[in-house]
């Protein structure tokens, strides 16, 4: 009976398996056909200054409509990455971003940051790429964030292209800084600008903040700090969280507390609007 059990076990096993194989294969025709139509854009999610309440820059995530629904990155960013469409993909975002962005930036002095897989970096025309793209859009290095997952292995060839790209003027940013293997060792060995304290440690926040929470959350701002980093937390949810973190002095904020993302011409509208109302 147990031998049994086992078999059918095995059975289901492989049958999840299958499914999840057909799964990505229908994704991937579905990505190859998306970079053929407008069915991949981006949304924006406000970056926020502390100190003084303004917008200082926009994160660029990427959005995939299939038929009614929209396929969150986590679903698709993946499987872009398994099957070798992340560049074309990639590229498809950053240009994407990079043409709306250098409007926020001429008005508003506004920064974008994008998300780059490590993937990208592996290929040998992803510089080249990023300057084109500035140079067609018109948005100057220096108005540019690149994002990379800390979780993800960066080695000796990535980093030299981050190097590059950074000695134009472009920044760089580690993604979901606590959640990788080795966050110290990378703060040593990846040329970066800026920090990005994960959601996990800020969701932690409750009210009243736990004493034990706000000193990881203060330890991890005074290592960016001693590094010269600017720290940015992710996931601000509540006003709990946004004043612990103005009073511990994070310069910049993100979350559904202040912007969840949107489409860029609700931004446009939301940055109108932002510009007619004077700073806190
Ligand atoms: P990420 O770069 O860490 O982006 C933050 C994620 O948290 C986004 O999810 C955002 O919508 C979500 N978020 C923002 N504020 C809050 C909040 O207050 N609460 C909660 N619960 N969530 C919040 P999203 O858009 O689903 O993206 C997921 C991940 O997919 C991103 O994580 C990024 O790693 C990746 N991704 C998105 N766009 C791109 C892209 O263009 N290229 C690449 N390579 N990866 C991308
Ligand atoms: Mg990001
Ligand atoms: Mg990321
Ligand atoms: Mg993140």
């Amino acid at each position: 009976a147990a031998k049994q059990a086992g078999g059918a076990r095995l059975a289901r096993f492989d049958e999840t398996l299958r499914a999840e194989q057909s799964e990505r294969a229908r994704i991937a025709a579905g990505l190859r056909q998306a970079l053929l139509d407008d069915s991949l854009f981006m949304h924006y999610q406000p970056v926020v200054d502390t100190a003084t309440g303004r917008i200082q820059g926009m994160e660029a995530l990427m959005r995939w409509r299939r038929g009614d629904e929209i396929v969150p990155p986590g679903v698709f960013i993946p499987v872009a990455e398994q099957t070798g469409l992340i560049g074309a993909l990639g590229t498809r975002a950053l240009r994407l971003a990079c043409a709306r962005a250098a409007g926020w930036y001429r008005v508003h002095g506004l920064y974008l940051t994008v998300n780059v897989s490590t993937h990208q970096l592996r290929d040998p025309g992803f510089a080249d790429g990023v300057r084109e793209i500035l140079a067609e859009t018109g948005l100057p290095p220096t108005a540019l964030v690149l994002e990379i997952t800390e979780s993800v292995l960066v080695d000796a060839a990535d980093t030299s292209v981050l190097a590059t790209l950074r000695a134009d003027g472009v920044r760089i940013a580690i993604d979901d800084f606590g959640t990788g293997y080795s966050s110290l060792a990378y703060l040593h060995t990846l040329p970066v600008d800026i920090l990005k304290i994960d959601q996990s440690f800020i969701r932690r926040h409750q009210d009243p903040p736990n004493p034990q929470d706000v000193s990881l959350t203060r330890a991890i701002l005074e290592l960016a700090r001693s590094r010269g980093l600017v720290a940015v937390a992710e996931g601000v949810e509540t006003q709990v969280q946004a004043d612990l973190l103005r009073q511990l002095r994070c310069p910049l904020v993100q979350g559904y507390h202040f912007g969840r993302p949107c489409a860029a011409e609700a931004i446009d509208a939301l940055l109108e609007q932002a510009a007619r109302i004077p700073a806190v």
